[in-house]
Formats: structure tokens, C-alpha cells, sequence
């Protein structure tokens, strides 16, 4: 297999942040989304380059009605209550129109109609699998949902990405939760990086050690753990669900620490060579609301990513996939 470049954006609007956050908190990242994702099409289609929105399942509804008929019966029972999202449905708006915070209907459809991209699930409710007082039943009836919902427009999930990550591929624990997603067709998912400072189980330091959150900050400017990219036909050898580990996260614009952009992009450029040249997985991911600011200054840095990833295409033959797109091809490689 050659080498491959993968992109999943985490689109959920309020959704991702909602128990962190209220809109007035994050108004400006949150209120220019759909901007970014016309821009994110507009340069796309330019590079040539496939990308995996994986998508909240709450954002598909056309309107309050539209959503409550999807809404699973056995919802999570998070211990901490403010995890679930269901109880701000109460105080959000009727449709896209009226609340773009909430609901991104045509924005979907939007993505569709441009043929080249994938839209995949991040799950119905933004589900977290590591969270105590939820269950694998739970979790089995949120994907569900997320897959029903996107039925009507005649999408067909294939792919996921757990909302803040919260999956570990080697850990049993977190086995029978890709069991559901293999009985629901899903065919890979992100992992996390295989760098140590990546992995840190997060039901016990999710929610802050600090020290692995200044090493993380610190990896996007110099090389802390390498260029974390993948032979994915030989980690995925007798897998069900394929998981396709992130390499790294594009960071926003930082004015803070402009001086340092230059480093940030470099050190993504040079991995995704590295990729190409050893034929492995490069798997970029962010937010959409992460280019709600300065969001020049942020196309401008994906530009840079996009043209180094033409030059691949042509030198090395380094190919971008969607998600749903590389899991086929690791599956006829594994056939041949
Ligand atoms: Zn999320």
C-alpha cells in the first residue's frame, strides 16, 4: 500500500463543547463554522484533498420534532450530570435557522452534494465512552440513532470518531464498545496517537494533568514523540473495526505564540513526508470551530499543509482518503 493522508474533522458545533462552554462563551468560533466548512470545501477542492466529517447526529434534525423522533429511550446516565446534553434541548431553538448552533442540516447537505468528502458519525448525543455511570447498551442505542438519522438523506455511516477521544484500541475495557460499532457496520474509527503522552487512560486524568497538556503543546512545535504515522495494513491485521490512530492535531492559530506557526507547520509537513516516503498513515485532525478565529491566519496554515501534500501526491504518489475510503483499501490489501 502506498502511503496516505487522511483528514477527520470533529463537526458539532456547540455540541462538542456545551458541558465546557455556553454559546455567549464561544460565540465568535462557534457563529463562523459554516464559513469555515464553504472554505474547507472552496480549498479542498482545489488540492484535491478527501476529508471525514464526522459528524454530531443531533445536528442532521430539521427541527425540534425532527430530533425527538430519533432520541434514543435509554439515554446516558452519566454520574455527573452536566455530561449529557440532553437536558439543554429544552432551551435550543427550533431549526438551523433560527439556532446555527445547534442544528447543520444544510451544511450537510452541502457537504454531500460535493461528492469527494465523507460524512461519518460522531456520535447521536457526543457520547462519552469513558465517562462512569453510561453503559455499552447505552452507547449501543446512541449509534443507533446517529445512523438512523442520517438515513433520510441517504447517508450511510461508516466510519467514527469518539467524541474527546475517548477510546483506547488495545484496552478490553473498551472492546465491547467497537463490538457495537462492528454490529452497526462501522468500519474504523480515529485511535489515539501511539505516543505515550497521547494515551493516558482518561477516566483518570482526562480531567487535568497538566503536565501531559504542556508536553502536548510543546510536540506541536518540536519533535516530542516523533512523526506518529502508520503501516495501517499491519496494525489492522485480523481487526474488525479498523482503527486509523490520529497523528496529530492541528492546533488553531495561536497569536500568543505566533512566532512559533512557522514550527507547528513544519513539523506536520515533515511527517506527512515522512509518511509518504515510508508508505504510512498521516491522520490529521480539529475542530471546524478551532478556525472560527483568525481564520486567514488558519486557512493560511492548511494551505501550506495542502500544497505539501500535492507535492507528495505527485512525488511519491501519496494518496488522500477518507477514512471510510482507506479502511476498503486496507481490506483488499489483506484479501490480495
Ligand atoms: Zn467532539
Amino acid at each position: 500500500m502506498k502511503g496516505h493522508f487522511v483528514i477527520s474533522l470533529d463537526y458539532e458545533i456547540h455540541w462538542g463543547v456545551f458541558d465546557k462552554k455556553t454559546v455567549d462563551e464561544y460565540r465568535e468560533n462557534l457563529e463562523n463554522v459554516g464559513k469555515v466548512i464553504d472554505r474547507l470545501l472552496e480549498m479542498s477542492d482545489k488540492y484535491n484533498v478527501k476529508i471525514t466529517f464526522s459528524t454530531v447526529g443531533f445536528l442532521f434534525a430539521e427541527d425540534k420534532t425532527d430530533l425527538f423522533k430519533y432520541i434514543p429511550e435509554n439515554k446516558p446516565t452519566y454520574l455527573i450530570e452536566k455530561f449529557s446534553p440532553y437536558p439543554l434541548l429544552e432551551s435550543i431553538g427550533n431549526n438551523e435557522k433560527e439556532d446555527p448552533f445547534h442544528y447543520a442540516l444544510s451544511r450537510i447537505k452541502q457537504i454531500k452534494a460535493n461528492g469527494n468528502h465523507e460524512i461519518g458519525t460522531h456520535t447521536f448525543c457526543h457520547f462519552y465512552c469513558h465517562e462512569h455511570g453510561q453503559t455499552v447498551e447505552q452507547f449501543d442505542d446512541d449509534l443507533k440513532s446517529a445512523i438512523n438519522i442520517a438515513k433520510p438523506l441517504d447517508i450511510d455511516i461508516k466510519s467514527i470518531v469518539f467524541p474527546r477521544n475517548m477510546i483506547e484500541a488495545n484496552k478490553l475495557i473498551d472492546r465491547p464498545y467497537l463490538d457495537v460499532c462492528h454490529k452497526h457496520g462501522i468500519g474504523s474509527f480515529r485511535g489515539k496517537e501511539k505516543a505515550y503522552i497521547y494515551n493516558i487512560h482518561t477516566t483518570k486524568f482526562y480531567h487535568g494533568w497538566y503536565l501531559f497538556k504542556m508536553l502536548r503543546l510543546l510536540d506541536a512545535y518540536i519533535s516530542v514523540t516523533g512523526s506518529n504515522t502508520y503501516k495501517v495494513e499491519v496494525i489492522n491485521k485480523d481487526k474488525k473495526v479498523y482503527n486509523l490512530p490520529s497523528s496529530r492535531l492541528l492546533r488553531a492559530y495561536s497569536s500568543k505564540l505566533k512566532f512559533l506557526e512557522p514550527l507547528k507547520v513544519r513539523r506536520i509537513k515533515k511527517a506527512m513526508t515522512h509518511a509518504a516516503k515510508h508508505k504510512e498513515m498521516f491522520h490529521l485532525w480539529w475542530h471546524p470551530h478551532n478556525f472560527g478565529t483568525q481564520i486567514d491566519e488558519n486557512f493560511k496554515n492548511l494551505e501550506q499543509i495542502f500544497k505539501t501534500y500535492k507535492k507528495l501526491n505527485e512525488t511519491y504518489g501519496f494518496e488522500s482518503e477518507t477514512m471510510t475510503g482507506l479502511a476498503k483499501k486496507i481490506k483488499a490489501s489483506q484479501q490480495e
